[in-house]
């Protein structure tokens, strides 16, 4: 295959990142099941801090509104 076409550089798409998840305290199991993270935007300007995200494993599946 001999393609002359000029290699153009891959589209950038913003992609968001969650971050790393970190265990953290959840007050209503008392326990550290809660998990917790900083939201990030990967973009062509470079990465934008969305902010930051938390929830818990244990009784968000029992009961979303409990926390
Ligand atoms: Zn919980």
């Amino acid at each position: 295959m001999s393609d002359h076409s000029p290699r153009t550089a891959p589209p950038v798409t913003d992609v968001v990142h969650q971050g790393t998840p970190h265990a953290t305290w959840c007050t209503h199991c008392k326990a550290w099941t809660g998990v917790a993270g900083t939201a990030v935007l990967l973009g062509t300007d470079g990465v934008t801090v969305l902010g930051t995200w938390s929830g818990c494993s244990i009784c968000t599946e029992e009961d979303p509104r409990a926390c």
